[in-house]
């Protein structure tokens, strides 16, 4: 099969790469290259911006309601095409299909929360502040965002940010991943047939070359980024010092909890599950289990083992398999090495995954799961972001200890407690330090009318992603004082009632 040529997306067009720079884009499961997407320079991503910025004044003058059901159209356009566009997700991610049907929901499930941007939208009202004075509140666009994605949920990150950042009235341009960027290039298109005028949503492909313009040009007014921690670091400090907001999320490691009165037939499932989903590449994967005390943590380590040892790895669109290849021969090296550095570090290493080899699929990128018991928090694979099939039991003496390894942790972003005990519960989502908690939950990514957002070096900036926190991040406020000497008080001359046309 011949390698494809994909392209940007700018003011409602599909446009050719123009830099002559490119990267591949992979197969995972058979490690061969299938596409070559282009690397935006800084004309090209200037061009997308002023698209924005052209696009964003008639996109804010339209109401709210009209906005929304641009939105309402494109949900109806996804459900449609779901099953070649997770097909297509999954081709490049490498994540099964059932799994990227699941990243394009979650991803749809805060286009539904947009369009209720009518009521989202509205302001605060202080009647008689002061003698005849009234003041009100606004909240208006920015005007140009940008949103920058990682690799590992292509459909459900780009709507993360798009959706809300749509529906308040700013113009978006969207610098996917460069491993996976063929659905972002759909949910473009897909944008337009929905009635979004041209332009107002943007693909522009590329690496740091185009990041850097989008981070500095001063038509941009909001950067959002997902990623790596380094890189959301380095995002966050040369948004905010261009002036610009920024919210940008990083790396993980969460940890699940496990008191000795949990059902361990129940966590081991629900750890297995969430360790090893998607080979790992979820920043929120639980990468640590923490059972307190050795009995409850001898039992967990032998459900463990002898789940991971009945898991399937396959092709990602077999259906059988649990989960599929990774998404890259780096993070292959990346992973297998940290295994080594694991049992290097004196870790007891359970289950080694390395080594898997899928029959006539020998070139892809494929590891197995691995589990490590014994390990302790001055190690090396405890303290850094694996993001691979790698899960490891430190064990706690008690609560108070397991209590302090997340929270002392440099992410956080999600962790989890297994307990049948409400009162430890509650004491445990009041101190930890971490932004997400799930209570027998394994993996507590909240429902798109709440926000998403981790802490510590797992999220730089004020706000989080989707719910209430993304109306506040892609909008500004304006306060109004008003007071009016006099006014009409006769005459009434429309007999219609009003519609929002
Ligand atoms: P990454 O940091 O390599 O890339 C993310 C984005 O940044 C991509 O669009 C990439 O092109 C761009 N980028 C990469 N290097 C850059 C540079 N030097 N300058 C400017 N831009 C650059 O991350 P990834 O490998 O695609 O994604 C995996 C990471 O994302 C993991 O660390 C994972 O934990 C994290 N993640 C975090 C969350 C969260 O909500 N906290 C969600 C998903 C993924």
């Amino acid at each position: 099969m011949g390698v494809r040529e994909l392209s940007h997306f700018i003011g409602g067009k599909r446009i050719p790469g123009a830099s002559g720079r490119f990267a591949d884009v992979y197969d995972p499961n058979t490690g061969q290259v299938q596409a070559r997407v282009p690397l935006a320079d800084r004309p090209e991503t200037e061009a997308a911006i002023a698209s924005a910025a052209e696009a964003q004044q008639e996109w804010a003058s339209w109401n709210p309601q009209r906005r929304a059901r641009v939105l309402m159209r494109f949900l109806q356009l996804i459900q449609d095409e779901m099953e070649p566009l997770a097909r297509l997700l999954s081709s490049e991610h490498g994540k099964t299909i059932p799994d990227a049907k699941g990243d394009i929901q979650r991803g749809l499930e805060v286009v539904e929360f947009a369009t209720g941007i009518p009521h989202l939208l509205k302001g605060e009202y202080t009647e008689s502040a002061g003698a005849g004075i009234d003041v009100f509140s606004m909240r208006q666009p920015l005007g140009v965002v940008t949103g920058i994605t990682p690799f590992n949920f292509p459909a459900m990150i780009p709507l993360w940010k798009a959706a809300p950042a749509l529906a308040c009235g700013n113009a978006f341009v969207l610098k996917p991943s460069e491993r996976d960027p063929s659905v972002p290039l759909r949910l473009a298109e897909l944008f337009l047939e929905a009635g979004l005028p041209p332009g107002v949503f943007n693909v522009v492909n590329g690496d740091k070359d185009a990041v850097d313009v989008l981070l500095t040009d001063p038509r941009v007014k909001a950067v959002g980024f997902v990623g790596s921690t380094p890189i959301a670091q380095y995002i966050y400090e040369t948004a905010t010092a261009h002036g610009k907001r920024a919210q940008c999320f990083g790396g993980a490691k969460n940890h699940a909890i496990v008191m000795p009165d949990a059902d361990l037939d129940q966590v081991a499932d629900a750890l297995v599950g969430a360790g090893y989903g998607s080979a790992g590449e979820r920043c929120m994967a639980i990468s640590v289990a923490v059972p307190v005390g050795e009995q409850t943590a001898d039992a967990l380590v032998e459900k463990l083992a002898e789940r991971v040892a009945k898991l399937k790895i396959g092709r990602s669109d077999d259906e059988a398999a649990d989960f599929g290849p990774l998404v890259g021969a780096d993070a292959l090296a990346r992973v297998n090495g940290y295994v080594q550095t694991g049992v290097d570090e004196g870790a007891e290493l359970v289950v080694d995954g390395r080594g898997f080899k899928l029959d006539g699929y020998e070139d892809g990128f494929f590891t197995g799961a691995t589990l490590f018991d014994r390990v302790t928090s001055d190690m090396r694979i405890y303290k850094e972001e694996i993001f691979g099939p790698v899960l490891q039991v430190v064990r706690a003496h008690d609560y108070e200890e397991a209590l302090r390894l997340p929270s002392e942790h440099e992410y956080g972003n999600g962790v989890a407690i297994f307990t049948r005990d409400g009162d430890t519960a509650r004491d445990f989502c009041s101190r930890v330090d971490t932004g997400m908690v799930g209570v027998n939950v394994p993996i507590p990514v909240p429902i798109a009318y709440h926000t998403f957002g981790g802490w510590k070096r797992s999220g730089f900036g004020d706000l989080g992603q989707h719910g209430p926190d993304s109306v506040r991040f892609y909008t500004k406020t304006k306060t109004v004082t008003q007071r009016w000497p006099s006014g009409v008080k006769e005459h009434v001359d429309h007999f219609v009632i009003p519609t929002m046309k």
